[in-house]
């Protein structure tokens, strides 16, 4: 089964630049920040390689790293690049992470002038004692300037991102930080649990015993909490970690990567997905600069999926999401029969209430979205 080749693809641009690593996180970025010029000029060239594909385009994310450490100029030549290469469709989204300490209300202008028209904040907590033991470089006050400065700035599609399942965090602080998110009225919020990544800094402080991590039932509690609290406040659930106030506020670049929609991944560490091959870059931004500057691609890895892979993947992926499984595009993708194949593994998740069926989808409900991962391995591992 192949990519989605009617449908637009997206492009994701990875700016690998941090002001500091934060210890929790795993994504690639160095915080080398003079290289940016040398950079972007390597991006442009990895563009031009990449640009003679037969997709359309209707969505740009430039995310990181910390994009809003590059001087605007740059951030206004790769979207300026990007359109005229690429075709990118006239009503297409172009997002930009951004964190708090990083713009003014001059950039954020800038960045609408260029053409942004949805805004990602990375706040992750409006509470001074979390954003610390989370390492970040703002303050709480920082973080609420950024967020005044985009909506001064008129954008109309604004995303907040958040944090729980941090150490110490309690349920009151928790709904707390949720109900401050709520009452800028961002049109999209973003809810991850704290994961400790292996190999980052506070993964090793967590072995070490360094802190207490809040136990994995309390977490769930917090999970289903932040479910019902968004639900109240008019924020639909779309997929585990995603929120909207509309339907249209849903990210579009995000569905593409849970519905096998094309994208393309330019900078170190990106992923492309085309036509069933997916392949990766390689995580370091120097390399990434030498081979361009010697006119080669920075791939240092592809794989192409099989049947079986694939049909993995859209369990995976179809449960991630409030719409749900489609059993019948499953079965016409495949040429199989979903629930003869799951049925009975599908029935025994419903009895314990974790999964919502009809012959058409199969949905997880808020207590199985906290078992995504067994649920998928148990039904993967009866195999197709
Ligand atoms: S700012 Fe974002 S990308 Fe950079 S280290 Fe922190 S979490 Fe990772």
């Amino acid at each position: 089964m192949n990519s989605n080749p009617n449908k637009p693809g997206g492009i994701y641009i990875h700016i690998p630049f941090c002001i500091k690593k934060c210890p929790y996180c795993d994504f690639y970025s160095i915080t080398e920040i003079s290289l940016q010029e040398r950079f972007i000029s390597a991006v442009i060239s990895e563009m031009n390689i990449t640009c003679n594909l037969h997709f359309k385009f209707d969505t740009l994310y430039i995310g990181g790293g910390t994009p809003s450490v590059l001087e605007t100029k740059l951030i206004t030549r790769i979207i300026k690049t990007t359109s005229s290469l690429y075709k990118l469709l006239p009503d297409s989204e172009i997002t930009i992470e951004v964190n708090p300490g990083t713009v003014n209300l001059k950039k954020l202008r800038e960045y609408k002038c260029a053409g942004v028209n949805r805004i990602s904040i990375g706040v992750q907590s409006f509470q001074e004692k979390y954003l610390n033991f989370l390492g970040r470089i703002h303050t709480v006050e920082e973080a609420n300037n950024a967020i005044r400065w985009v909506q001064d700035a008129g954008f109309e599609n604004m995303g907040i991102d958040l944090i729980y399942g941090i150490a110490g965090q309690t349920r009151k602080s928790w709904l707390c930080d949720l109900a401050k998110a709520v009452s800028y009225k961002p049109e999209h919020l973003s809810c991850y649990m704290l994961t400790y990544e292996s190999g980052t800094p506070m993964e090793k402080d967590l072995q070490k015993g360094c802190f207490k991590p809040m136990d994995e039932k309390k977490v769930g509690e917090l999970f289903t909490e932040t479910v019902e609290f968004l639900a109240g406040e008019g924020y639909a659930q779309y997929e585990v970690s995603n929120f909207s106030r509309e339907k249209i506020f849903r990210s579009r670049h995000n569905q593409k990567y849970w519905s096998f929609e094309p994208y393309i991944g330019l900078g170190p560490s990106a992923h492309s997905y085309l036509e069933s091959r997916r392949y990766w870059n390689k995580a370091s931004v120097e390399k990434y600069i030498k081979d361009l500057d010697q006119g080669r691609v920075p791939i240092c890895g592809q794989e192409v999926l099989t049947r079986e892979e694939m049909m993995t993947e859209s369990v995976f992926l179809g449960l991630r999401r409030t719409d749900g499984l489609d059993v019948s595009e499953f079965n016409s993708r495949f040429d199989e029969d979903f629930f003869k194949i799951f049925g009975e593994l599908i029935y025994d998740f419903q009895k314990k209430g974790l999964i919502i069926t009809n012959q058409t989808s199969c949905v997880l409900t808020t207590k199985g979205m906290l078992f995504l991962d067994s649920i998928t391995s148990r039904l993967v591992n009866q195999g197709f």
